[in-house]
C-alpha cells in the first residue's frame, strides 16, 4: 500500500506540529513553540525541517515559533495590506488592481512561515467549499475587465491534480481571461509536489505562470532545482518572490548569492517585499534603508536579469509600490541629473529637441561633481 503513497504526501504526513515532534535539536524551547502554536499554527515536514542546521539559523527562523511573535507593537494590523476589506467583493477574491485578481483557493500550505502576511487565516480555515468558489467564478465571468487571475492561499498545489484542475478548467472557460498565475511555495518547502502528474495539468491551461518564494540560499537544493526545472520545462515561466527578513537574508552577500543562485535554476527574480505590519511578525522587520542599500548593492554588481523589484505593499489597500535607489538627483525640461550604484552623478538631457546646447564635456561620462 505504502509504496502508492507519493513522496509529498508522505511528507505531509510527517506532521511536525507540536514541538516535541521536532527531531532533537540544541536550543528547542518546546514550551515556548506549544505556547505560540495555540494562536499561530505550527507544521513543517521532514524536508524543510532537514535544511536546520542549528539553533537560529535561517530556515529555523522561519519555521519555528518564537515568543516574540505574541510581543507586538500595538500599531501591528492581522489584514496589513487591506485584503478583507472594501477589495473583496465575494469571498475568498481581492479585486484591487483593475485588471488582476488575487484568488484564495487554499488555506493551508506545507509549512507555517513565521512571518506570513496571511497569518490571521493561514491553517485556520478548511478549503473553500465549492458553492464558495463558484461565487468566485460568477463575479470573474461578470467582470469583463478582469484578465489575469493569481491563484494563492494558503498554497494552490496543495489541492489535489483533478481538483486543482477542476479550478484552471472553469477559469479557461471564461473568454476574457488571458492569463493565469499560480503563487506557491512549495518549490521550496516542499518540491516534491511537483511530479510530473501535476506538471502535465498545469501545461494544458497556458499562458500559466508561477511565482514561488525563496528566502535564503540554503533553500536552493537539488530538489528544489528540479521542481522548478519540471515547471520550466512543463512550459511555465517561473519567478520568485522574496521576503526581506531580519536576521534571514537582510543581507547584500545572501541576496545576491540567492538572486544569482535563483537564476541558475531558470528562476527569475520578480519581487522582494519589505515585510508587512503583520501582527505576530514585527521581529522580522527591517528598516526599508536596509532593502534600499540591498538594492543599490544588487543593481550595481549583478546581471539586471537576476535583480527583483523592491516593492512596499502600503497598508489600507493602497497596493504594491516600488522603492528603489534614488537614481534621479534632479530633472527639469533640460536636463535630469542621476546618480549611479557607486554615488557618482551625471548629466543626461531630458530633452527630446535637438536644439539644445550640449556642452560635450557632459557626454563623455564626465562626473557632474567635478563642474559643480
Ligand atoms: C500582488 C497582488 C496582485 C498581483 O500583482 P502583480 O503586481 O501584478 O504581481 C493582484 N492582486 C492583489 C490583491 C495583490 O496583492
Ligand atoms: S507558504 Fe505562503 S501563505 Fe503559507 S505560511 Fe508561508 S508565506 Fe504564508
Amino acid at each position: 500500500m505504502s509504496s502508492t503513497v507519493p513522496e509529498w504526501k508522505s511528507l505531509m504526513r510527517s506532521n511536525i506540529r507540536r514541538g516535541s515532534d521536532l527531531p532533537d535539536l540544541d536550543g528547542l524551547k518546546q514550551d515556548e513553540i506549544d505556547n505560540v502554536r495555540k494562536l499561530y499554527p505550527f507544521f513543517s515536514n521532514a524536508y524543510y525541517t532537514s535544511l536546520i542546521r542549528e539553533e537560529g539559523d535561517p530556515i529555523w527562523q522561519q519555521i519555528i515559533p518564537s515568543e516574540q511573535e505574541l510581543n507586538d507593537p500595538t500599531y501591528y494590523m492581522e489584514d496589513a495590506v487591506g485584503e478583507d476589506g472594501d477589495d473583496s467583493p465575494v469571498k475568498h477574491l481581492t479585486h484591487r488592481y483593475p485588471d488582476r485578481v488575487l484568488f484564495t483557493v487554499t488555506y493551508t500550505c506545507a509549512i507555517y512561515c513565521r512571518f506570513c502576511t496571511r497569518k490571521r487565516k493561514v491553517g485556520k480555515n478548511p478549503v473553500p467549499p465549492w458553492n464558495e468558489m463558484q461565487d468566485v467564478f460568477s463575479y470573474l465571468r461578470e467582470h469583463t475587465e478582469i484578465r489575469d487571475v493569481l491563484l494563492s492561499g494558503g498554497d494552490p498545489l496543495l489541492l489535489e491534480d483533478n481538483y486543482l484542475e477542476r479550478i484552471l478548467n472553469e477559469l479557461r472557460s471564461i473568454p476574457h481571461i488571458e492569463v493565469l498565475r499560480i503563487g506557491t511555495k512549495l518549490p521550496c518547502v516542499l518540491p516534491q509536489r511537483v511530479t510530473e502528474g501535476l506538471t502535465d495539468v498545469l501545461k494544458r491551461y497556458h499562458p500559466l505562470f508561477v511565482n514561488t518564494h525563496f528566502n535564503h540560499p540554503r533553500e536552493l537544493t537539488e530538489e528544489a532545482s528540479v521542481a522548478c526545472g519540471r515547471l520550466i520545462d512543463a512550459g511555465i515561466p517561473v519567478g520568485c518572490q522574496t521576503v526581506l527578513l531580519k536576521g534571514v537574508n537582510d543581507d547584500p552577500e545572501i541576496m545576491k548569492e540567492l538572486m544569482l543562485g535563483l537564476l541558475k535554476m531558470r528562476v527569475k527574480p520578480y519581487y522582494l517585499y519589505q515585510a508587512d505590519l503583520v501582527k505576530g511578525t514585527h521581529h522580522f522587520r527591517t528598516d526599508v534603508s536596509t532593502g534600499l542599500q540591498i538594492m543599490n548593492y544588487l543593481q550595481g554588481n549583478i546581471s539586471g536579469f537576476a535583480v527583483p523589484m523592491y516593492v512596499i505593499d502600503a497598508p489600507g489597500g493602497g497596493g504594491k509600490m516600488t522603492v528603489g535607489p534614488n537614481r534621479m538627483v534632479s530633472v527639469d525640461d533640460e536636463w535630469i541629473v542621476l546618480r549611479n550604484y557607486e554615488g557618482k552623478e551625471f548629466r543626461y538631457p531630458a530633452s527630446g529637441s535637438h536644439d539644445a546646447e550640449i556642452p560635450s564635456e557632459y557626454l563623455t561620462g564626465t562626473i557632474l561633481a567635478d563642474y559643480l
